[in-house]
């Protein structure tokens, strides 16, 4: 499909999954899904958008966000983690178990129990995901059932109207658009998430290598995104290396 043809694709699939009048929130993550906000203004579905600020992310990351939700005059909402249970949790284990203990159990108290709590109140949600970005997201469906979150009356719906898209057919896509683009992929990085886990890419390096790069290439999601058998629920669920 060419690009002319993915951007008509994607943004009927917008329309269509957001009529209705149901609760429905979109993520921005502060990389390439700026894509995703863009169509969205283009199928005139202004739904609120949602970032997670994990209190780890680059400053450029912070100042980016706050520079697109001026851009398109966002609705935008920041989701934060439990301070106090970021304060516990880094006395008990320090502030970077991450790089021992298989890094879910971090990323599980600052992304994926407050994102948990915030989708409670929707019945759908949209992303920037992609097949291309990762082999473990290669089956990606542009619809889905959520495998990891409930909705406000029950199976939340999660829409990847992106999915199908290569990188290039973003990066030509945020060109032709003029879109803001995060500052840091100037400096080499491509697929970008909290500071400490996050490094720019090395020549020829897959876009995500750059994520929890000490970890095996299977271990490169976060929790938001897993199937069933991968779900952890709690921070109680987790293994954790003490420091
Ligand atoms: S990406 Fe790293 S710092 Fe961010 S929540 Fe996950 S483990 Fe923690």
């Amino acid at each position: 499909m060419n690009l002319d043809h993915l951007v008509e694709h994607s943004t009927a699939l917008i329309q269509e999954f957001c009529k209705g009048g149901h609760p429905i929130t979109c993520a921005f993550s502060g990389a390439e899904d700026v894509v995703v906000l863009d169509l969205m203004q283009r199928a005139t579905c202004f739904v609120p958008i949602f970032a997670v600020d994990t209190a780890r992310l680059h400053a450029e990351t912070i100042a980016y966000i706050h520079h697109v939700q001026q851009h398109f005059t966002l609705d935008l909402t920041w989701i934060k983690p439990n301070p106090d249970a970021v304060t516990a949790f880094e006395r008990e284990n320090g502030r970077f178990s991450f790089y021992e203990d298989g890094h879910l159990a971090c990323c599980n108290l600052r992304k994926t129990e407050p994102l948990r709590a915030h989708l409670a109140h929707f019945d759908g949600w949209l992303t920037g995901l992609r097949r291309d970005q990762d082999p473990n997201r290669e089956a990606l469906p542009e619809v889905q059932t959520d495998p990891v979150f409930k909705g406000l009356n029950g199976p939340l719906r999660k829409a990847n109207p992106i999915a199908n898209w290569s990188r290039g057919d973003v990066e030509t896509y945020i060109q032709h658009r003029n879109l803001p683009q995060n500052p840091l992929v100037l400096k080499g990085y491509k697929s970008i998430g909290c500071a400490p886990c996050t490094r720019a890419l090395k020549p020829q390096e897959h876009e995500r290598a750059g994520r929890w790069w000490w970890e095996t290439a299977s271990n490169k999601e976060c929790g938001l995104h897993q199937t069933p058998e991968q779900i952890l629920h709690s921070v109680e669920d987790l293994p954790l290396t003490k420091r």
